[in-house]
């Protein structure tokens, strides 16, 4: 291994590429990045919130608390260092959709685990707060310790610091151009000690993690814009809408567990609107006042076992993957940034759950 190899070589700058890159460069490692630098993917269109409790059974994300100290500790680092904002606080109404969410919710409430993170159920007709366009027949309850990262912001930001350090390679690898080594890896005339692969879902097509069971969930979000004064606050009800300014917000997401492409799709966009029109009062069913000025799509790399997939390649160390984090990268990154620089660098075993080798002998 020549002496201006590389610690460690990552291919994919989403958000795991960048944000473990970012872990290594504080730890002093020398490191590359390389992107194909596509005009989509999950990181560049994800929504960014944070949310530690979720689904119709209202159930707490494992490691909350371990995972939004992570997250805080990571995202306000990089604002500091970086002198700029991306990351927010923000409020979150869940307008319950049947009687047994808003059961689940009641029995969480009375939960002292849950206490931090639920706050009130209350009417949303009865109040004067604003984004208060949706039908609320059985009640909601209003969440805590939300957070939102502007995530195109954070991608841009991070491939700025790369490139001005000399850090990024802008190239499709082709798996071909990788050679092992002995004690490392080439690829083309580049070596490094280490390769991490930060793929997202394009991780399926790669030859030494391709007994991994990956699955794919494809997301379409809408950017709409209207004359109403919007809060702050994000409205759940079954899809999410998401104000990014005083008039302009996110509404999403699908989860499409059959399609490999990320063109936007038209029945997605229609079963989108069809929601949100839906969920409006009735006044403003009649007054349509929004209008849609974007719509995008990326694919989620989900596991089968809804862990992580992290960790050496079993028969050749010098090559590891950093992946799997679904629809929650933004809060299990951080946390695994750490897990995993451990790992690599403080001989500490990863938890079987989240570790690849789990799948190895299923080959
Ligand atoms: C619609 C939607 C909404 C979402 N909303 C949220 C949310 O609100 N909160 C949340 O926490 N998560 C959300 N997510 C999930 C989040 O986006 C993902 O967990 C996260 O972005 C995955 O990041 P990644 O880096 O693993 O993958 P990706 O974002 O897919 O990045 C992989 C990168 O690797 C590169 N690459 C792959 N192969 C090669 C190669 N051979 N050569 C060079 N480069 C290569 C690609 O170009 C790409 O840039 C959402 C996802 C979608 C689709």
């Amino acid at each position: 291994m020549n002496n201006d190899a590389y610690d460690v070589i990552i291919i994919g700058q989403g958000l795991a590429g960048s944000l473990l890159a970012w872990k290594l460069i504080q730890k002093n490692k020398k490191i590359l990045i390389i992107d194909a630098n596509p005009s989509s993917s999950a990181s560049k269109i994800a929504a960014g919130i944070i949310n530690p409790v979720t689904g119709p059974r209202v159930v707490k994300q494992e490691n909350a608390e371990q995972l939004i100290k992570q997250s805080d500790l990571f995202y306000l680092e990089i604002e500091k260092q970086l002198d700029t904002r991306f990351y927010s606080s923000i409020d979150f109404r869940r307008i319950f959709q049947t009687d047994e969410e808003m059961s689940y919710w009641q029995t969480r409430c009375n939960d002292p685990d849950y206490n931090s993170l639920l706050q009130k159920t209350k009417n949303l007709e009865n109040n004067a707060e604003d984004n208060n366009f949706f039908v609320d027949p059985i009640g909601s309850g209003l969440q805590a310790n939300v957070k939102h990262v502007d995530c195109a912001k954070l991608l841009h930001l991070m491939l700025d610091y790369f490139k001005s350090n000399n850090l990024y390679i802008c190239e499709n690898i082709d798996y071909g151009d990788i050679q092992l080594l002995e004690k490392g890896i080439r690829v083309g005339h580049l070596e490094s000690k280490k390769l991490i692969f930060c793929e997202g879902f394009r991780a399926s097509l790669n030859p030494w993690f391709s007994w991994l069971p990956f699955v794919t969930a494809k997301g379409d979000i809408l950017t709409m814009e209207t004359d109403i004064k919007l809060s702050r606050q994000i409205n759940s009800f079954g899809r999410w809408f998401l104000p990014i300014s005083s008039n302009q917000f996110k509404l999403g997401s699908n989860y499409d567990w059959n399609t490999h492409d990320e063109l936007p799709s038209r029945s997605a966009k229609k079963q989108l609107y069809q929601i949100f029109s839906q969920s409006l009062l009735s006044n403003y069913r009649r007054q349509f006042p929004f209008q849609i000025i974007n719509h995008q799509s990326g694919i989620r790399p989900c596991s089968k076992d809804r862990s992580v997939f992290i960790g050496h390649h079993p028969e050749h160390p010098q090559l590891s993957i950093f992946n799997g984090f679904g629809s929650k990268g933004l809060m299990l990154i951080p946390y695994y940034c750490k897990v995993f620089y451990s790992y690599l660098y403080d001989n500490r075993a990863l938890d079987k759950r989240d570790n690849v080798s789990r799948y190895w002998q299923d080959k």
